[in-house]
């Protein structure tokens, strides 16, 4: 029996039990750990395009599954249904985009700078790859994870957040539905201290985390700690829409909207701060307001639902401790502030659409990362001051700019430091192909999805093959050196 379980709840009813599970111990892990070991050394000698074509028949799976995953990820973590067959359609699509890499380029070739000799590089599997997760896209982000490494040879232990431990198990089971070999990929679950078990383990070579910067710091420390190891870091973000004079303000209305409280503001990409130009900031807020004020709360799996409850208690409380202390500091509700209770969502962790005004750059609501949905609106008077305070947050992860004057577009995509730039569309909304990922504290350079989704998955080796049957010395043959006797 295990020591201990714990029960993941459906945010909209916490009274709703969606699955329990026990907790990981130390010794979970060592066998997790060791039955991917297992598994991964036949798996690496499967050739890549087989391997490939399991990761699109776990695709196919997810696919047939969709709608059923849909509902779990409403339930479980609390997105909109046409949100979380979102989640699950990344999922799908990543699966596609992996498999097609199967049969892509898997190194590079170099001419060399002697005669009859060549270089190239080859990838190989890292090992077992620890995977930490957080529970916001449940089942899309172990697919960002899950697919590279396994087309890349690995095998896989995962944890994912204790607010969404179903989703990733159903996740698993349609990938081993779909040919995954047992033991290849294996689910743990728990707190802190089962991903701190992972981190801390000799047989994982590799360490994939994304979840909050506090955490990724701890991960990252104990994986060097214990290594070092490679670790890959996706954590959080303080996203900025610009919006100057010329912007179309039906289409930014709009896109705040959608980028500010869908999955109720608890994107790594949400958009938190509305950099508007003070022209036009009176009009825009109005008619964000406006629409923020229908938009309606409830279960979300009711199709009438536009915008969720918040994952917990906990989450909501410490929101609203934000919003008061944005207050404190001089900030003016525009709208909502508060949390909220809704009918048929019985103890459900509601806050209401806010938006703020009257925010200052050095408020604390305008640099930290508040994970819920609240919008800071901080008035700007030229492009260049838009910049600044764009570029003045830690984060650095997704950034949008509305505007009509190609030049002013052109120069934001230059001159913002985030890993992602939107023009004319909500700091939401990536795709699978591009990298994803961001600068500064968001980040420790790696990118998951697109072609860089792999690095942080193998190990790059790079091979000179001299076919010229003699010692040819690089750097040295056929160059001018210094000539004997020269002792100028
Ligand atoms: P979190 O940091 O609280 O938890 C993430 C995961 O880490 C969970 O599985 C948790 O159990 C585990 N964990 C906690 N302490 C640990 C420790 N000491 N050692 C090892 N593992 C530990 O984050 P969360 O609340 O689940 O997710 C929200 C955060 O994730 C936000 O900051 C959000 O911006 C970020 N996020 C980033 C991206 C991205 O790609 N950049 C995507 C989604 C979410």
């Amino acid at each position: 029996m295990p020591d201990r379980t714990f029960a993941s709840v459906n945010p909209a009813r916490p009274a709703e039990v969606i699955a329990e599970y026990p907790v990981a111990s130390p010794s979970d892990v060592d066998a997790a750990v060791a039955r991917a070991a297992t598994a991964q050394r036949e798996w690496r000698t499967v050739p890549v395009p087989a391997r490939a074509e399991i990761v699109a028949a776990c695709g196919t799976v997810l696919a047939q599954r969709k709608d059923d995953l849909a509902r779990l990820v409403a339930r479980e973590a609390g997105k909109v249904l046409v949100e979380a067959g979102g989640d699950v359609q990344e999922a799908i699509d990543m699966a596609a985009y992996v498999a097609g890499q199967g049969r892509n380029a898997w190194g590079e070739t170099h001419p060399c700078e002697l005669p009859d000799k060549i270089g190239f590089t080859t990838r190989h599997p890292v090992g077992v790859v620890g995977m930490i997760t957080p529970w916001n896209f449940p089942v899309a982000i172990p697919s960002w994870k899950i697919f590279p490494a396994l087309l890349a040879g690995n095998g896989v232990v995962i944890k994912p957040s204790e607010h969404a431990p179903a989703c990733c198990e159903a996740f698993v089971d349609a990938c081993r539905d779909a040919g995954v070999p047992d033991g290849l990929v294996n689910v743990v679950h728990g707190f802190g201290e089962a991903g701190g078990a992972i981190v801390d383990h000799p047989g994982v070579r590799a360490i994939s985390f994304t979840g909050s910067v506090p955490t990724g710091r701890r991960v990252a420390s104990a994986a060097m700690a214990n290594g070092p190891k490679l670790v890959s870091l996706e954590l959080g973000g303080k996203n900025a829409m610009v919006v100057m004079p010329d912007a179309d303000l039906e289409l930014v209305t709009e896109g705040a909207l959608f980028g500010a409280f869908g999955t109720s503001g608890q994107r790594c990409t949400s958009t938190s701060r509305l950099v508007v130009h003070r022209d036009v900031a009176d009009e825009l807020v109005d008619a964000v307001v406006q629409r923020a004020q229908k938009l309606v709360l409830g279960d979300p799996t009711d199709p009438a639902t536009d915008v969720g409850p918040v994952i917990d208690a906990a989450s909501r409380d410490r929101i609203d401790g934000m919003v008061r202390d944005a207050v404190a500091e001089g900030a003016v509700v525009a709208t909502g502030g508060k949390p909220v209770t809704v009918e048929r969502a019985e103890g459900g962790a509601f806050y209401e659409p806010t938006v703020l005004r009257g925010v200052r750059r050095e408020h604390r609501i305008a640099r930290e990362e508040v994970f819920g949905p609240v919008l800071s609106v901080i008035e700007i008077g030229s492009f260049d001051e838009a910049i600044d305070v764009v570029n003045e947050s830690e984060y650095g992860l997704s950034a949008a700019i509305y505007t009509r004057d190609i030049n002013l577009a052109m120069r934001a995509v230059h001159q913002i430091d985030t890993g992602i730039v939107y023009v004319n569309a909500p700091t939401i909304g990536a795709e699978i192909h591009l990298p994803f990922g961001g600068n500064k504290h968001t980040g420790n350079g790696f990118r998951e999805a697109g072609k860089r989704g792999l690095e942080q998955f193998s190990e790059v080796k790079s091979v000179y093959i001299d076919f010229s049957g003699r010692l040819q010395k690089a750097q040295i043959d056929n160059r001018p050196g210094p000539a004997a006797g020269d002792a100028s």
